[in-house]
Formats: structure tokens, C-alpha cells, sequence
């Protein structure tokens, strides 16, 4: 196999306790209790790269109540997994489609008892259709508040009171949540989350005086955990859904997978300082040679070999996900991979399928080889760093020839 990724369940239930004590969510012994908020994990974009398949099941496992998709195919091959897992359907988590709803999908929606985010009266209209033609069930939405973000969402005033009115008379489609998306979750202090706060706050206003009583509030992600500040942005949230009788959900991504933004303008962000990595990347060597001083290296010969060195090539490349960023020419170094535990330097241009690494100072590197091109020694934050991207892009970009969990 060329290469392949390892899932550390271990790390990957490890993150989500953290992030879960950290939101709240963790039920206290007081009486009356505290009221508490739920994670919902976030396993879109095939979990970040990591594998819907392997993450879902273990997260479903770890008690998650919500696993969150982009589409409603994500949520169908979610699902899948579960049950491939042997999860029942009782026992799985809930499902929410975040990123859009058209007509085509209703089916599906109700088929995989999936819960679509929608903003629209026509996603809703649809809906209640096809709910019609499934014998009448009754199909939960969660309603996304555009406060700030100009993506998805009902703006409050005028266009949500209509939304909510015309709602509040449907018996097929039923407001289970009520939800925003912060712009700016790990500014610290930011002004633009002070404003959307201001803006949920007016339509959850709307929302009771519609009459609705919807089971879950929720906003933000990853950062909003980690970045909770003076601002307390999840104390608030815990506030306006006890307010309306509902429980308030964080929903996280990046930090489940190990890691979050920091915090731009703010202390130590202790929430990123715990979470562990989930992903290793791993491929095996597929040839060594050594080559003289003077001899280049891969395409157009950007690395010249100041002296006699020893070479290892691997069949990973920016098809797989290895950023052409990470290429090192002798006047800027590049990335790196791990041998033998050692950092072994990218050295030429990335190609599409292979790269080629200096192993001169690691003794005894030979075919077959097993090579870290992402994981302890060498993170997604350092390749997103020579790439000038964020973690998430690098995590998300990785395609390996296949994903397996490890329990360690
Ligand atoms: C992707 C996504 C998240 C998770 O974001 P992270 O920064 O990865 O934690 C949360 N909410 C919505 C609506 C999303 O699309």
C-alpha cells in the first residue's frame, strides 16, 4: 500500500472528553444541576480527512447525542457506518445536515432519519411534501440564524417573524433546534461576536414569541470552546437556551481531530494545548540512493547536492495531499518526514506521486521502510505553516489508499 492513515481512537475520545468538559458538558452533582451543553461532533469533509467511517462509530461510542455532516450524503454514508459499527439505529446519535437542503434530498432526509438545517420556507415546504408521502411523519428541522456570517441563514426581524409564523402552523415539519455560526470564534474579545450575540438574542426573542419550543440552541464551533474568555460566549449561550426551555450545544471539529486555531489577540489557550493529533500519515520508503556533490534533485534541478548524500524517495505526492509548498530548493528549506524517528528534509520539487527526502544522517534506512509524512514529529499546523494555509486544509486534503482506526 502506498500510503495510508492510522486513527488514534484513544486521542480521538480523548479530544472529545476534553472539549466536553471544557463546554460544560459534563452534568455536576449540584442540586438543582447546572444546566449543561452538549458537543456535537462534527465529522463532515469525511471527518476532517480522518475517515467518516472509522470516526463516526467511536464518537457515537464516546457519547456523542449529535454527529454533525455538510450533505445529506455524508449523513446516509454516516448512518451506514453506524449500523456497519453495530450501533442500532435507537442507539445511534442524532444527524445534522449543515450545509444546505435542496428538494432532491427530502427523500433521503426521512429515509436515514437525518435533520437538515434549513433557513428557507421552500426546504420546509419540501419537506412537509415528502413527509406527506411518507405516511405522515413528522420531519425535526433546525432553523440557522444568519447573524452575521451572510452564508446561510434567515436574517432576524421581518423575514424570521414571517418564517417562524408560517412554521408554528405546520404539523409536519417540527423546530427541534434553533442555531448561528459565529464569524469570528477565536478572536479574542471580537466586536463581531459581540454584534451577532446581540442579533441571536433578538431572534430567539422571536422564536418564544412565535411559540415555539425548540429542544436545542446551538452556535459555534471548535474556538468558541477553547476561546470562552471574559467574553463567556458559552455561559451566554447556556442562558438564552434555558431561557426558551431548551438545552445549548457547541458544535466542534477541528479540535475533535486534535487541532484548534489560536486564540488571536488572547491568553494561553489551554483547551489547544491538551488536544493530541489524531492523524498519522504514514507510507513506506520506496528507494534509496546515493547521489555526489553536484548532482540534482527532481524537477527542473531547484536542489543541487552540496555534497555526497543519501536519498530516500516515497510514493506520496500533492496528489495525495502533500503540498507542492513543502518542495525545498537549497536556498528555502521545505518540509520534512519522519524515519527512524529523526526528521529526514524534503529536498526538490513535490511531484504528483513521489517526494524525496535526505536520509543521509539516519544509518540504516532501507526499502519498505515505514515513514511518518504527517503525525508526531511533523504536525498538519507545520505543513499548513510552509503552505500558508490552516490545519484544517492540510487535515482535509490528505488521501491516502486507505484509513484504519488503531486503538492506541
Ligand atoms: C464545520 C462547522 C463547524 C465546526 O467548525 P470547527 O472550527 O472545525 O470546530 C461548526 N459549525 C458549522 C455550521 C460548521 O459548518
Amino acid at each position: 500500500m502506498k500510503s495510508w492513515v492510522e486513527v488514534s481512537e484513544r486521542r480521538l475520545v480523548g479530544n472529545y472528553g476534553l472539549l466536553r468538559a471544557a463546554a460544560g458538558g459534563e452534568p455536576s452533582a449540584a442540586t438543582p444541576p447546572t444546566p449543561t451543553t452538549a458537543v456535537l461532533a462534527v465529522v463532515k469533509a469525511n471527518a476532517y480527512g480522518h475517515g467518516a467511517a472509522v470516526c463516526a462509530p467511536v464518537l457515537a461510542r464516546a457519547g456523542a447525542e449529535w454527529l454533525g455532516v455538510t450533505d445529506v450524503a455524508e449523513g446516509a454514508a454516516v448512518r451506514e457506518a453506524l449500523a456497519a459499527a453495530g450501533i442500532s439505529r435507537r442507539e445511534q446519535p442524532e444527524v445534522l445536515v449543515m450545509s444546505g437542503l435542496l428538494r432532491e434530498d427530502t427523500a433521503d432526509v426521512i429515509r436515514h432519519g437525518l435533520t437538515p438545517v434549513v433557513w428557507l420556507r421552500e426546504q420546509m415546504e419540501w419537506l412537509a411534501e415528502a413527509a406527506g408521502r411518507s405516511g405522515g411523519v413528522v420531519v425535526p428541522v433546525h432553523v440557522e440564524i444568519d447573524t452575521g456570517m451572510a452564508r446561510q441563514g434567515v436574517a432576524p426581524g421581518r423575514e424570521l417573524e414571517q418564517l417562524l409564523a408560517w412554521v408554528s402552523g405546520q404539523t409536519a415539519v417540527r423546530v427541534d433546534g434553533v442555531m448561528t455560526h459565529f464569524a469570528s470564534s477565536e478572536v479574542a474579545g471580537s466586536a463581531q461576536t459581540v454584534e451577532q450575540r446581540k442579533r441571536f438574542e433578538e431572534a430567539m426573542g422571536a422564536v418564544a414569541a412565535a411559540g415555539l419550543r425548540p429542544e436545542w440552541v446551538h452556535a459555534g464551533n471548535s474556538s468558541t470552546v477553547d476561546n470562552q474568555g471574559a467574553e463567556g460566549n458559552l455561559a451566554w449561550l447556556r442562558g438564552l437556551a434555558t431561557g426558551v426551555g431548551a438545552r445549548s450545544m457547541v458544535r466542534a471539529g477541528i479540535a475533535l481531530y486534535g487541532y484548534c486555531l489560536p486564540i488571536e489577540g488572547g491568553g494561553v489557550s489551554e483547551v489547544r494545548q491538551a488536544l493530541q493529533p489524531v492523524m498519522t500519515w504514514k507510507t513506506r520508503v520506496i528507494g534509496v540512493r546515493e547521489v555526489e556533490a553536484g548532482e540534482t534533485v527532481g524537477y527542473n534541478g531547484i536542489f543541487v547536492a552540496e555534497r555526497a548524500m543519501r536519498l530516500a524517495l516515497l510514493p506520496v505526492g500533492y496528489a495525495d495531499g502533500l503540498r507542492r509548498e513543502l518542495s525545498a530548493s537549497n536556498a528555502r528549506p521545505g518540509g520534512w518526514a519522519m524515519v527512524k524517528g529523526q526528521r529526514a528534509a524534503i529536498v526538490g520539487r513535490v511531484s504528483m506521486n513521489l517526494t524525496i527526502v535526505d536520509v543521509s544522517g539516519i544509518a540504516g534506512t532501507a526499502l519498505g521502510d515505514e515513514v511518518v509524512v504527517l503525525g508526531d514529529g511533523v504536525t498538519a499546523e507545520d505543513h499548513a505553516w510552509l503552505a500558508g494555509t490552516i490545519a484544517y486544509e492540510i487535515v482535509c486534503g490528505v488521501r491516502p489508499a486507505h484509513r484504519c482506526g488503531i486503538a492506541g
